[in-house]
């Protein structure tokens, strides 16, 4: 049975008092999760320290945003996959469109950090997503295919075992415009179906997550569709209730 996951996207909000209380809200109001079914959030870099002693031994698990692409070295700012493994991380999300467009990351670079996540045993969360303007050109599904492309020809298909992908079209996410399930729907089975040609195992047993925009109140259509695994969820995860209750949708 293919694993479901809810994760949150904190992005660069919060202070420390704030996010602990976020965390603890989280730790008490969330559920233990059944039916394959797993949480997560993806904190900024200096709340890792208490992600960890909040969340250790919890049903929640935790993970970064991004990461370098080097092992180690003189890159200044940068912070290595290692860094992240001393903090306990189980996921890193790359190539998240704020990436690739505020700070040029190619689909190589996100390929080179979504194999430096993996080589230290996290799983990558892998974004991929087309913009408005590539939606309404028909470029879509050539979007995401180098997206993918990239990725596979550097680790392989047989990496995508321990990976997860999220479906973010660019033009829903934070803009309060969500795909439609159906639209959402289509990307997804477009993601598996293309990873099936080339291993139909990988393919079926792959989460794929959608991002985009999705709240309480949007989540359990979303969820229902059958290449819908879960969700990558920006805004909604910075509001307990509102996060918790997207998690629970993910149950049924
Ligand atoms: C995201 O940042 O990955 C995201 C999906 O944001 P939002 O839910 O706010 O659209």
């Amino acid at each position: 049975m293919r694993n479901k996951l809810v994760a949150g996207n904190w992005k660069m909000h919060g202070n420390l008092q704030d996010n602990s209380a976020l965390l603890e809200a989280l730790k008490i109001g969330l559920p233990k999760p059944e039916n394959n079914a797993r949480y997560a959030v993806c904190v900024p870099f200096p709340y890792l320290a208490s992600a960890q002693a909040t969340l250790n031994g919890t049903q929640i698990e935790w993970g970064a945003q991004n990461l370098s692409q080097h092992e180690k070295g003189a890159y200044t700012g940068e912070v290595s996959a290692q860094m992240l493994n001393d903090f306990g991380c189980t996921y890193a999300i790359v190539g998240h469109s704020e990436r690739r467009m505020l700070y040029g990351e190619s689909s190589q670079i996100v390929a080179e950090k979504y194999v430096a996540a993996q080589r230290a045993g996290m799983i990558p969360i892998l974004c991929v997503g087309e913009t408005l303007e590539q939606r309404d050109s028909d470029t879509t599904e050539q979007v995401i295919d180098e997206q993918l492309k990239a990725v596979i020809t550097l680790a392989g298909v047989d990496s995508l075992e321990n990976a997860v992908i999220a479906y973010e079209p660019v033009w829903a996410i934070g803009t309060g415009k969500t795909a439609t399930p159906q639209q959402a729907q289509d990307i997804h089975l477009f993601i598996r179906k293309g990873i099936s040609a080339q291993n139909s195992e990988i393919a079926e047993n792959l989460t794929i997550l959608y991002g985009g925009s999705v709240k309480a109140n949007n989540a359990m259509e979303l969820f229902a569709m059958p290449d819908i695994d879960g969700g990558l969820i920006g805004g909604a995860s910075l509001i307990a209730d509102d996060f918790i209750a997207i998690c629970k949708a993910i149950q049924n």
